[in-house]
């Protein structure tokens, strides 16, 4: 009932106790460990409810126990993230990148945000100094695949935030065309999240499209 009681990891702990979380949110209780077990999930949370950490931290702990290689080409101006996490908006994506660095601090993890409506250049030297987490709005992530810059092979986490609000706002096709670059092989190596404060049939579809054999959570 704890999150010490929950193994993430020794410096994510820590950073946890350093962010004052004591009791997992509900949606954090249920969601984590359904992460950590390397299931799928569909999980129903509203803001406020904790799922930024709830999935963070399955993130985080699976990149620091080494689960991943990080690729590097000599010279390639690609890189390669281990995990990515969609939202909506530029202010959004910019509260995920803050609390995730919170939470990666010391770990060697390491985290960049890529938004639209901001200029590109400042956003492509961060990526230049290496990124294993992608925080980053779909359509400005379209760009940066489009400008190879940035290469989706090596994907293993992927979380969709407030994804009804991505479909509301028309992201449906930029998503799909930047999941189809995940769907290489090695097959069945990806996890995905996601998460939605509904479920109308659109959502659902998504679900059975991204997800594999997902247990679905709602708090
Ligand atoms: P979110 O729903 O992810 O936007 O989180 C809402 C707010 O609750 C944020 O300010 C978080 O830092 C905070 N929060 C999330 N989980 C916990 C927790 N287990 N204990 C205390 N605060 C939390």
């Amino acid at each position: 009932n704890t999150f010490a009681e929950i193994d993430l990891g020794e410096a994510l702990n820590l950073n946890i106790r350093r962010c004052k979380y004591v009791k997992p949110t509900p949606v954090q209780r249920y969601g984590i460990p359904i992460s950590l077990a390397g299931r799928d999930l569909m999980a129903c949370a509203q803001t406020g409810s904790g799922k930024t950490a709830a999935f963070c931290f399955p993130i985080i702990s699976g990149i620091m126990r080494g689960l991943v290689p990080q690729k590097s080409l000599r010279g390639a101006r690609t890189v390669f993230p281990l995990a990515l996490i969609l939202s909506p908006t530029r202010e959004l994506s910019m509260q995920i990148h803050e609390e995730a660095r919170k939470f990666s601090y010391q770990t060697g993890v390491k985290v960049v945000v890529a938004y639209g409506g901001a200029p590109i250049n400042q956003q492509l030297r961060e990526l230049e100094r290496g990124v294993d987490i992608l925080v980053a709005t779909p359509g400005r992530l379209v760009d940066l695949l489009e400008r190879a810059r940035v290469s989706l092979e090596m994907i293993r986490y992927l979380a969709l935030d407030e994804a009804d609000r991505m479909l509301d706002m028309g992201f449906e096709p930029q998503i799909r065309k930047i999941v189809e670059q995940m769907d290489m092989p090695p097959p069945g190596v990806r996890q995905t999240m996601l998460f939605s404060a509904t479920f109308p049939r659109e959502i659902q579809r998504l679900a059975s499209d991204f997800l594999a054999n997902y247990i679905f959570l709602a708090v």
